[in-house]
């Protein structure tokens, strides 16, 4: 069967199994081993060659839910990203950049790229005109995450897409936050699509990967430094990533639609001021968000009112773990002033809409009355102590 005409669930389950002729058990077998036998075989196998077994089965399975050609697996998201980058970019080049991007690949941009004489300029916003008006003669690259983190402000994927391409210039995308059960920006016309895998397709938090999905010739490109620069993912971790990437339809559905709902509980509540989604209509971008998104994903964030501590609410939570990281099954928080954008002056945190009281949320699979009434008791236990609104 052709993998392209497969549904979702179907290449989550099945696409890039790796064969098991000799026992024909139900799912990949591992092969953990760093050498093989290098005398009549067409491939050489290497873990750093990125061409292990369960590598290089994999790699299809992500491609497939890509609608990509081909697909690499890397040891973490930044290994993927800084890969790419440094794949396509070289001494002189210039590289245009979504300015709300995540925060590792700005470090990699703002403390590397002097070093390796490559240029880069971050976007003022995010219309499709405000990366036209960064693109030099030099450009080689534009590079967009959307939605960002934490506003969840987008992207028109397509309009980016065709500035590229007019301008023979490759894009890449950042759709870690989407996923693609969400969002296949390669559909929009986007050379290169890259994944923290960490998240969403890990999904149970104790994977930490990376990926990457563009035509067989990108991805050539790719590998071409990737051998060197050394990113692999150690085999067992390709085995659990298949194990995880086989629900990864039905989670990222189930995390969706509670979030759509969470999403409209918040927005109701007396004690939050805003809440960041794309699927509400009051969002900016919701227009975007119809066009590119298959439903809205389930990320947010939301401010409570002054007079609500977000730190104690994040205390007094009880099945809503406060966690750095996001996208697994269970429900996490965050506040970004005191984590991502920590070291950010509170002038410029201000300035990017960040306040103290943002509240990231990422929606897992719980029941969504049990969020819900966590959410309450954690107001009503710090509430009793000080807010005396009522
Ligand atoms: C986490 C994350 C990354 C980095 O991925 P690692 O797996 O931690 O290296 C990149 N982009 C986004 C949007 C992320 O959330």
């Amino acid at each position: 069967m052709e993998n392209k005409n497969l549904g979702l669930n179907t290449i989550c389950t099945h696409v890039g199994e790796t064969p098991d002729n000799q026992f024909r058990g139900a799912v990949s077998p591992l092969y953990m081993s760093s050498s093989y036998e290098y005398m009549d075989v067409d491939v050489k196998r290497y873990p750093r060659y990125f061409n292990t077994p369960n590598q290089e089965y994999l790699s299809k399975k992500i491609a497939a839910l890509e609608h990509a050609e081909a697909a690499m697996i890397f040891g973490s998201g930044m290994a993927a990203i800084s890969t790419t980058l440094l794949a396509f970019l070289k001494a002189g080049d210039h590289i245009v950049v979504q300015n709300d991007i995540y925060g590792g690949t700005r470090n990699l941009l703002e403390e590397h790229f002097e070093n390796y004489s490559i240029e880069y300029s971050f976007t003022e916003g995010l219309h499709v005109s405000d990366f036209e008006k960064m693109i030099q003669p030099n450009t080689k690259m534009i590079y967009i995450e959307t939605p960002s983190n934490p506003l969840l402000k987008l992207v028109d994927i397509q309009a980016v897409a065709d500035l590229a391409k007019s301008k023979n210039i490759v894009s890449a995308i950042d759709n870690t936050f989407a996923s693609p059960v969400v969002q296949n920006p390669i559909d929009f016309g986007i050379d290169i699509v890259i994944h923290s895998a960490t998240k969403y397709f890990g999904g149970h938090s104790d994977i930490c990967a990376g990926a990457v999905a563009s035509t067989q010739q990108n991805i050539d490109t790719i590998w071409n430094i990737a051998k060197n620069l050394g990113g692999s993912l150690s085999d067992f971790s390709v085995w659990m990533l298949e194990r995880s990437l086989k629900t990864l339809g039905l989670r990222v559905k189930a995390q969706q639609r509670n979030a759509k709902k969470l999403a409209k509980y918040l927005s109701k509540h007396q004690y939050v001021k805003a809440v960041h989604y794309p699927g509400l209509k009051t969002h900016p971008s919701h227009d975007i968000a119809k066009k590119q998104m298959k439903g809205y994903g389930a990320m947010m964030s939301f401010e409570f009112i002054e007079e609500i501590n977000t730190q104690e609410f994040l205390n007094a939570t009880q099945l809503i773990k406060p966690s750095m990281s996001l996208a697994g099954v269970e429900s996490t928080m965050l506040q970004p002033s005191e984590t991502s954008h920590a070291l950010l002056s509170p002038e410029d945190r201000v300035a990017q809409g960040i306040s103290d009281n943002l509240i990231r949320f990422s929606v897992g699979i719980e029941n969504k009355k049990d969020i819900i009434k966590d959410i309450e008791q954690a107001i009503a236990k710090i509430s009793k102590k000080e807010l005396a609104i009522h």
